[in-house]
């Protein structure tokens, strides 16, 4: 397996290519559905599912223009499944964006899995930033969405400060060798987040 990244507007998300043996999983494709397309066809890849860590707008935007022309699954927690069908729901609205809408074909429950090629991955709910915000992890690369970034974590409603918390404790005792992927700026390791992300000690008294 093998893992490209092609960061996509409008929020610089990292869109992620899950590639085995030719197969390919789309992992939060923002909203750059024609620079995807063409991406992918250079490399003669035949795309499976569109997979997303969460529903935000900058995540999801062109989850269903993909899901159209390739004729693949929209895959996504059943908490946030709720959140593409319109651009209130996916926060689209609140940030001046346009966003079209979609409906998802498969909702992922904690411990499911879902295959590219011959990888398996397998889905961790970790809620706060969103409900269905989950992590998708296969040996050691996990994929951490807006849960868990470099030297820092993702936004949160303070109501669900004790959520995020438990999902970031649950993250970061994880073995220290696995790699993150997270849904914006550059990659880490769990060891390295336990040391120097900010958050790692659990004094979040600042808000
Ligand atoms: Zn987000």
């Amino acid at each position: 397996m093998e893992l490209q990244i092609l960061q996509v507007p409008p929020l610089g998300t990292n869109c992620y290519f899950i590639v085995d043996s030719g197969k390919v999983g789309i992992v939060d494709p923002g909203g750059s559905g024609d620079s995807i397309i063409r991406f992918i066809e250079d490399k003669s890849w035949h795309p499976e599912s569109v997979l997303l860590t969460h529903g935000h707008f900058d995540h999801a935007g062109a989850a269903g223009q993909l899901k159209e022309y390739f004729g693949i699954p929209i895959c996504i927690h059943r908490l946030d499944a709720p959140m593409l069908e319109n651009a209130k729901a996916s926060h689209a609205e609140r940030f001046g964006f346009p966003y079209s809408g979609c409906t998802a074909d498969r909702l992922l429950e904690e411990n499911d899995t879902f295959s590219v090629g011959d990888t398996v991955f397998s889905v961790l709910h970790t809620p706060g930033h969103t409900k269905g915000s989950s992590c998708f992890l296969s040996g050691d690369t996990m994929l951490s969405g807006d849960t868990l970034f470099f030297r820092s974590i993702g936004r949160f409603e303070r109501r669900d400060k004790e959520t995020m918390k438990k999902s970031i404790k649950r993250l970061l005792s994880m073995d220290e060798g696995v790699r993150v992927y997270p849904g914006h700026e550059r990659d880490t390791t769990i060891g390295a987040e336990k040391k120097f992300n900010p958050f790692a000690n659990f004094d979040w008294e600042w808000e």
